[in-house]
């Protein structure tokens, strides 16, 4: 019997993975993939962004909540294994929470790769999604995941490394997130623009360059049209930090169908020759 797909993304916070990918997880788990997700912190510097959330009560517990919104967005994505790293939130950069001895940016290197490590080692993932640099926004837990979750990668399939966490698993893939690109935004923008519905996208679009964004290359296009209803359920079930009337929601899904039903990744190493672009995460791996 084939060995059965299997794709972990990694992220920094719950609600990343609603925002980044969701429709490929959903995806990949409808056909049959096991998806497993390793989340970094616990979000609880993340503010109440959600006026319906102002409540007694939700600031005091917002780790555990957060961690709860978590668990839900990936029982409506049909992620099937969820783990949840714990550390805290390192908080915005130049924030007091980036000195807090616990804070995921001050985590042991060592010990954080190899938490990694061994999640890959145990589960055995073909496709690894992670982060890039993030130029332009800099979160310290997202530049972390990018520096620990590449480092990861590499070093589960070296027997040399780590030799108490596991049988060594190279992955065949790691893939960069790339959400957050201005040819995306640009389409979504002019087709809404078009149509005569309010685009949320013109101030940054207007903002790219002075902000540092950088647009990252687009090996990759995950066909997730299916899907996006179920992402954009996903992202709700984060009720304290999303607002159901903010941009996330100002297009219809139809729209999103219509002029942009991808996920976009960056592919940034493979054992498996592979010619880009490719429409399929597994592509030349079975
Ligand atoms: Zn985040």
């Amino acid at each position: 019997m084939p060995k059965q797909r299997c794709l972990l993304a990694i992220h920094a916070h719950p609600d990343d993975e609603s925002s980044k990918g969701a429709g490929t997880m959903a995806r990949y788990a409808s056909e049959g993939a096991r998806v497993v997700l390793a989340c970094a912190t616990r979000g609880e510097a993340g503010d109440i962004l959600n006026p319906r959330m102002e409540r007694p009560g939700i600031k005091e517990r917002i780790a555990e909540i957060r961690e709860a919104e978590l668990e839900t967005a990936c029982d409506i994505l049909g992620v099937e294994r969820v783990y949840q790293l714990g550390y805290r939130d390192s908080g915005m950069p130049g924030t007091e929470w980036n000195k807090h001895p616990d804070a995921f940016c001050n985590a042991d290197e060592t010990e954080a790769v190899g938490r990694i490590v061994e999640i890959i080692r145990r589960d055995k993932p073909d496709v690894v999604l992670g982060y890039d640099e993030s130029r332009g926004y800099e979160h310290p837990d997202h530049v972390k995941v990018h520096e620990w979750g590449t480092e990861a990668f590499h070093a589960a399939g070296d027997p040399d490394r780590y030799p108490d966490a596991g049988d060594p698993w190279l992955p065949s893939k790691l893939y960069y997130f790339a959400t957050f690109s201005k040819q995306r935004m640009l389409k979504l923008h002019e087709a809404a623009t078009a149509e005569g519905i309010d685009s949320p996208y013109g101030g940054w679009l207007e903002n790219w360059d002075e902000m540092g964004f950088e647009d990252p290359a687009i090996t990759t296009q995950v066909n997730v049209h299916d899907f996006i209803e179920a992402s954009h359920k996903a992202l709700l079930a984060h009720a304290t930090q999303i607002d159901p009337d903010s941009f996330w929601f100002a297009l219809p899904i139809e729209l999103h169908q219509r002029v942009y039903p991808w996920e976009d990744y960056t592919l940034v190493a493979s054992s498996v020759d592979v010619q880009t672009p490719e429409h399929d995460l597994f592509e030349g791996i079975d």
